[in-house]
């Protein structure tokens, strides 16, 4: 099958994620930051997490991971299409539901708000959620063992060391609300995990 379809997908859902998140972050840029809990650490997290977002974007419109191509196929596409389509409605619902307590990186707004309705009743990460799927639906579209996979990596890399910093923050700054928020919900995936 042409690469062609696949690079037009990335690039649709690459405007896509932007068009999302930008009136959000614009507006939760516009309450201030009570508590910043970000460290060097988380910092260079972020980073990797742009570069692992940039690299489809690279493949797109350079040659330069062409040693990493291979062949794509109708059933992959189809998947990584389902994948991206509930990846973006999810990324959508949450970043609705989560208002302007939204941040890239750890840290509490003032009259920040705990955030227990909507695609948050059942998980406490829908949104990285959405972006687990939406990087699962890259890996499957892209034809490539480089770009498919950088975002995928780069996300589970810093998910996995910020999760547990994210939910003592809020443990702390909810106290016994966070507590019972976590007792009834589980992290990623509804009444699984
Ligand atoms: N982990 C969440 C939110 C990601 S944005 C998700 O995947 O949907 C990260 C910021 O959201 C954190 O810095 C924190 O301030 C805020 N946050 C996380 N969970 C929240 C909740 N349930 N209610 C309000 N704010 C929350």
């Amino acid at each position: 099958m042409n690469p062609w379809i696949a690079k037009t997908v990335i690039l649709v859902g690459t405007v896509v994620i932007i068009v999302i998140r930008a009136p959000h972050g614009r507006r939760s840029r516009s309450v201030k930051v009570a508590r910043s809990h970000e460290t060097p650490l988380e910092t260079l997290l972020l980073v990797l997490a742009w570069v692992g977002f940039f690299v489809p974007l690279i493949w797109v419109v350079s040659p330069a991971f062409s040693f990493a191509e291979y062949q794509l196929y109708g059933g992959p596409l189809v998947a990584g299409l389902t994948c991206l389509a509930i990846g973006l409605w999810l990324f959508f619902r949450s970043h609705a539901d989560l208002g302007t307590n939204w941040s890239v990186t750890l840290e509490l707004r003032e009259e920040h708000r705990l955030v227990s309705q909507g695609v948050y009743r059942a998980i406490r990460h829908p949104m990285y959620s959405a972006l687990t799927l939406y990087a699962v639906g890259q890996a499957l579209v892209i034809p490539n063992w480089v770009a498919g996979f950088s975002n995928l990596i780069a996300l589970a890399v810093l998910f996995a060391l910020r999760l547990g910093a994210e939910e003592k923050m809020m443990a702390e700054q909810f106290g016994d609300a966070y507590a019972s928020y976590s007792a009834r919900t589980k992290r990623f995936v509804p009444g699984i995990w």
